[in-house]
């Protein structure tokens, strides 16, 4: 479909402002999490993919951005950070934010779409993951995407 045409059937919806008035919509009084999503660059090019990420798209956040989400992490009082993307990996900055995210938060998740992980395998992001230092989690198991660090080290001493 193209994509002005859908640009202007939005006009029809809703406003979502509208939508959060509804009382019979649960809401939580918290905001403990903040989701990065560091771009649509990805290895793959899902049909299903809600954010249509894909090899060609160029839409990449930049470290300044990065530094500016800690920034809001720090600030705001959450306690867990989600990296998705895109496939995150793909982010020339994505080491980087992983690195400084471990330092100030305990719970860091990156969703990957583990494929990405056939592409380069001598990479120690795997290995670095379980070892504890984060959470990795394939993207396709939504359920799962909120276990325990804790539970994550469990997990891996098994393996
Ligand atoms: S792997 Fe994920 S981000 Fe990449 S195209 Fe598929 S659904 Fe989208």
């Amino acid at each position: 479909m193209d994509t002005r045409k859908r640009f202007a059937d939005l006009a029809e919806v809703e406003p979502f402002g509208t939508k959060i008035k509804d009382t019979s919509i649960a809401m939580t009084a918290d905001m403990n999490v903040l989701q990065i999503n560091v771009g649509r660059l990805c290895n793959l090019a899902c049909k299903h993919c809600h954010v249509e990420a894909g090899p060609q798209r160029t839409e990449i956040m930049s470290r300044d951005v990065m530094e500016a989400c800690l920034r809001a992490y720090v600030s705001q009082g959450f306690n867990t950070i989600d990296i998705t993307g895109g496939a995150p990996e793909m982010n020339p900055d994505f080491r980087w934010l992983v690195e400084e995210a471990c330092k100030i938060c305990g719970h860091v998740i990156v969703r990957t779409n583990l494929v990405i992980m056939l592409m380069n395998k001598k990479d120690d992001f795997r290995n670095r993951s379980r070892k504890g230092a984060f959470l990795l989690t394939n993207e396709l198991e939504k359920p799962n995407i909120y276990r325990k660090r804790d539970e994550h080290h469990r997990l891996n001493e098994n393996k």
